[in-house]
């Protein structure tokens, strides 16, 4: 009994930490003013109330009488009453409360901001490559949170740091920023720009980023100003060259996007991609929200070539034009100007001011992919098979042979997964069988398909399969 009893206060408690909601305009108590409750859980806000009032003593008895009679005459028509409509509105749908101003709360102190190298070695746990791309990064970030957790500054205000990325499919860019925000134990949002379209039109409006951090937030707005949002595939929003119809998901969602990464107030659904009635709005000011955009940018590279050609076949250096052809760090070279020529608008980059490069993953990086890592694939399997107190290893030869047929897949990191669960269900499927097996070693012919696997059974008893 006492039990049920903790449970319910239990419950009360975390309904203490959701705003109240009107059930006629679905707005919050933060903003439409105290709640009256009408019946259990059932809470209208004053201006509703005043105007259900207004509505029904401005009826005079005529016009009720007609009405009356009007209902009579459709028999299938339904009157609704209050008591037995839902009371509950969505949990998803509704919106924490803000912290009093009495207690203030500071998601970062200056101090607790791990320092860059701090944060770049966190990175290295579990990023592979990338040296250059994590320090511009951890850098940006820390000097980002520094300037939340300061507020404005007296006389100089510190730039947002909006970043950049430009590098190969499968190449890290996601994962890099899914590592950052979970080391930081920031609210994430990760976006398509090829889904966004400028308000009005089919897709996501651009504004649906916000909602999504918010949804990341639990609904907790001080979380969502604080939060990142990556928007990924940026590349596909390039201005559209000869086209004669309107550009409704290219250049005018760059221009949609110039105020959100600035900064500004927007009002999202809460729990809901679209604004419509049944849904309450929130305001959520993006000041504070570290953004980042990531491309692969085809093309990009010929653009690069063509510029610095150009620049060195002009005067005594003539004979260098085709220098720049076989250069595989042809990315690092990139400039604002040659960004601006793929197709994006100078105030679009105008206010991502941290512009960085990925370099695509080579056949030993992605060999300690497999292996390195904090949470490598490998040592996933390793853990699932110990569970069967079964040792499993990799020969270095094996390893090599599923890198190179993962870069044959032009897909960076993302083919290996793929190619070592294809490998490894047949091993899982049978090792189970036998209790008598104590070590699985994948071989390089097993990768190959001109043998199989390595099997040792416990007690030392060596099989070659
Ligand atoms: P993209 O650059 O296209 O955003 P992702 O970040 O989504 O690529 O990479 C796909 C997957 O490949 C990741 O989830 C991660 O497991 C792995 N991966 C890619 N690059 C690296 C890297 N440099 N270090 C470790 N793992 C990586």
């Amino acid at each position: 009994m006492s039990e049920e009893k903790d449970s319910l206060t239990e419950e009360q408690k975390h309904e203490d930490e959701y705003e109240k909601v009107c059930y006629i305009c679905h707005r919050p108590e933060s903003k439409a003013g105290k709640m009256i409750e009408l019946m259990d859980g059932l809470t209208i806000c004053s201006d509703c109330l005043q105007k259900s009032f207004n509505s029904v003593s401005q009826m005079d008895p005529e016009s009720y009488r007609e009405l009356m009679e009007f209902s009579k005459k459709f028999p299938s028509m339904q009157m609704i009453h209050l008591s037995d409509a839902p009371t509950e509105i969505p949990k998803r749908q509704r919106v924490k409360k803000k912290k009093s101003q009495q207690e203030p709360q500071k998601a970062f102190d200056i101090k607790s901001i791990p320092a860059p190298h701090k944060i770049k070695a966190s990175l290295d746990d579990y990023v592979i490559g990338q040296e250059h791309a994590k320090k511009v990064i951890s850098v940006a970030v820390y000097n980002h949170y520094k300037r939340v957790a300061t507020g404005t500054m007296d006389d100089i205000e510190i730039e947002k740091s909006n970043m950049l990325m430009i590098g190969p499919t499968g190449c890290g860019k996601t994962y890099l920023v899914k590592t950052l925000a979970r080391l930081l134990d920031v609210p994430l949002a990760i976006a398509d720009a090829t889904s966004l379209t400028e308000a009005g039109y089919i897709g996501d409006d651009i504004e649906s980023v916000v909602s999504k951090l918010l949804a990341a937030a639990d609904n907790d707005v001080e979380r969502a100003e604080k939060g990142i949002i990556f928007i990924d595939e940026i590349d596909k929003i390039a201005k559209k060259k000869n086209t004669n119809q309107r550009d409704v998901s290219g250049e005018s969602v760059q221009q949609g996007m110039l105020k959100l990464l600035e900064g500004s107030d927007v009002e999202v659904p809460v729990g809901a991609n679209s604004k419509n009635a049944m849904v309450p709005l929130e305001t959520v000011n993006t000041r504070n929200i570290l953004f980042i955009c990531g491309g692969a940018f085809p093309g990009l590279e010929d653009i690069i070539k063509e510029r610095l050609n150009k620049q060195s076949s002009m005067g005594f250096r003539a004979d260098l034009k085709d220098k720049y052809d076989s250069d595989p760090n042809i990315l690092e070279k990139v400039t604002i100007e040659d960004i601006r020529k793929f197709g994006m608008i100078p105030e679009f980059i105008g206010r991502l001011p941290i512009i960085f490069t990925l370099e695509g993953l080579t056949k030993e990086m992605l060999v300690k992919i497999l292996k390195e890592p904090k949470n490598a694939i490998l040592k996933q399997y390793q853990k699932l098979l110990a569970l069967d107190e079964v040792q499993l290893e990799f020969e270095e030869e094996a390893l090599e042979a599923i890198a190179a047929r993962a870069l044959e897949k032009k897909t960076g990191a993302r083919a290996l997964r793929a190619i070592i669960e294809e490998i490894m269900l047949d091993i899982m499927y049978e090792i189970p069988k036998d209790d008598n097996i104590g070590k699985v070693t994948i071989t390089r012919e097993y990768i190959e398909n001109t043998g199989g696997p390595q099997i040792t059974l416990r007690g030392d008893l060596a099989i070659y399969g």
